[in-house]
């Protein structure tokens, strides 16, 4: 099997991830007004520091920037190459941006155990709708539309929270909710 470091996102800077309760997480974020190269550079940085976390989205908020971009891939595998060595292989690569999303249309409810980068070792089930229809930018500024479901669905709607200042956690009952910050809280200091 190739290896497929030679992939773009596979190469990029590793930005630090913000984690709760960071004021940024709890912010509503900007639109995007200038795509350009910077904003290029971000999004393949994003999706880097995504594959390396591991995780299948990550949201700018999460690394300390108010703007209303997400990356998404919720395709690809991850293995150790084998079992000596701690080289990762990735396959079945799918990156996906999303610059200013819209949620359109929301159908049906599913139910998924939800965790976040940014909550880390907190995994909980959290209700969200089951299809969505979201349009949104790419980097070049072009309209785009997506109609999602499954899984795609669901991490679409996680991120797409963060961009609103909602962390997963508070979609989920108050008494549960209140639990976890405390945690959050405590695990900070
Ligand atoms: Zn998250």
């Amino acid at each position: 099997m190739e290896a497929v470091t030679q992939n773009y996102v596979l190469e990029g800077e590793r930005l630090q991830i913000y984690t709760y309760p960071e004021p940024v997480l709890t912010k509503v974020a900007q639109e995007v007004t200038v795509f350009d190269e910077e904003l290029k550079l971000l999004c393949k940085n994003m999706l880097y520091t995504m594959y390396q976390a591991p995780g299948i989205g990550l949201a700018a908020p999460q690394i300390g920037l108010s703007k209303r971009v997400f990356v998404i891939d919720t395709d690809y595998t991850r293995e150790y190459k084998d079992e000596e060595s701690d080289e990762v292989v990735f396959d079945n690569l799918n990156p996906r941006v999303f610059i200013n999303p819209v949620i359109k249309e929301k159908v049906g409810e599913t139910t998924y155990q939800e965790g976040c980068l940014s909550l880390p070792g907190i995994f909980e089930d959290v209700k969200r709708f089951e299809e969505i229809v979201v349009s949104y930018k790419n980097t070049d500024g072009e309209d785009c539309e997506i109609s999602a479901n499954e899984l795609l669905s669901i991490c679409i709607q996680h991120e797409n929270d963060h961009l609103d200042g909602i962390v997963f956690i508070d979609r989920l009952s108050s008494l549960k909710r209140n639990f976890f910050k405390k945690k959050l809280l405590k695990a900070k200091r």
